[in-house]
């Protein structure tokens, strides 16, 4: 027995320690973490209509979520919808090239929505995206991209001195801004129609979901909104339904708790916020009502942050639906043309 255990410590402790040691090894291991830059650009190749998770959490922190942001990509169009913080770092850190970057499409100006929309503008411009970075987004968006402007202004004249013209170019910095209304067809150029579809988060009366059309492939992106019946319509017999969702059962724990503890203000928020998002049930219902194939859950309130947690939405879930995945940083769907097929993989 005495000897197992030493050989058992040799085999699994030592050796991978020495091994780790030696700058051979090392080096191997740098070249696989270098490798992940060629990720993206697989991501980056095919013909399909791409959908990537790049932030799946509400305002409620949980360590390894960036809030609310998806990537979409159709052809070689590419789309960053929503940009809250945390996000613009997961895009950096996966390598998806924003020189490519068509436009930003905001469902509404909720600060978890907008946190990163500065740093998506930086980093999009001094990697070449040509012209200014078009915004589209709810009245009210204008003063959010001038804010922008001017919060970047130093920074930008400090990096066009630094980089030079062809890095940096002046003409290039800030937004180009554009207004949404309920129906309107915001994009339509190569086979993708991107459409805003007015959802239900009262008192934010401007608030949007995003219906995505790209040949046969549909998603829609509900956006922040109570149950809905917009949302459902629009999302009749879609391929994904990205929804945010609420529990119930967990906010309650949790405001009560606070109250216990005297954090009233904080309670008063846990309980406010359960007025304007869709619960796991109400969710489940957008599903049944509207046919669509497969529910993507993301801005979950509160997203998971282990397994017990996730247990509270997963055990809901599994009773009602056949084909779901609750929604973490790095995920992407791939939906290609002319099929029923949804490809999970992770950039993660
Ligand atoms: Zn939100
Ligand atoms: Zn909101």
């Amino acid at each position: 027995m005495k000897r197992i255990i030493f050989w058992s410590f040799i085999s699994l402790i030592v050796i991978p320690l020495t091994l780790y040691q030696s700058p051979q090894i090392k080096f191997k291991l740098l070249e696989i973490f270098a490798d992940r830059v060629k990720l993206s650009q697989d991501f980056m190749s095919n013909d399909s209509l791409n959908l990537v998770l790049c932030g799946s959490r509400s305002p409620l922190a949980a360590p390894g979520r960036a809030e609310t942001c998806f990537i979409v990509k159709a052809g070689n169009d590419l789309f960053i919808i929503d940009s809250g913080n945390g996000s613009a770092a997961n895009i950096l850190a996966w390598n998806i090239p924003l020189n490519n970057l068509n436009s930003v499409l905001l469902t509404h100006l909720h600060s978890d929505h907008i946190g990163n929309l500065g740093e998506v503008h930086l980093q999009s411009w001094v990697t070449g995206r040509t012209g200014k970075l078009k915004v589209f987004g709810p009245k009210g968006t204008k003063d959010v991209t001038a804010g922008y402007e001017l919060v970047y202004k130093n920074d930008s004249i400090y990096r066009n001195e630094h980089h030079g013209d062809a890095v940096a170019p002046i003409e290039n910095f800030g937004f180009e801004t554009f207004i949404i209304k309920d129906n309107q067809v915001v994009i339509d150029q190569n086979n993708l129609k991107i459409t805003a579809i007015k959802n239900c988060h009262d008192p934010v009366h401007e608030s949007y979901g995003y219906l995505i059309q790209y040949f046969d492939r549909k998603i829609l992106i509900s956006g922040d909104t109570d149950h809905c019946e917009s949302i459902i319509i629009a999302a009749e017999n879609v391929d994904i339904l990205a929804h945010d969702i609420l529990s119930t059962d967990i906010l309650n724990l949790t405001q009560a708790r606070m109250e216990k503890e005297n954090m009233l203000t904080r309670s008063k928020i846990i309980l406010d916020v359960q007025d304007y998002h869709a619960t796991i049930p109400e969710v489940i219902d957008v599903m049944r009502r509207s046919n669509a194939k497969f529910l993507l859950t993301y801005h979950m309130v509160p997203a998971p942050t282990n397994s017990l947690t996730e247990s509270v939405y997963v055990n809901l879930l599994d009773n009602a639906l056949d084909n779901y995945a609750i929604g973490e940083d790095g995920m992407v769907f791939e939906l290609p043309i002319g099929s029923e097929e949804i490809i999970q993989t992770s950039l993660q």
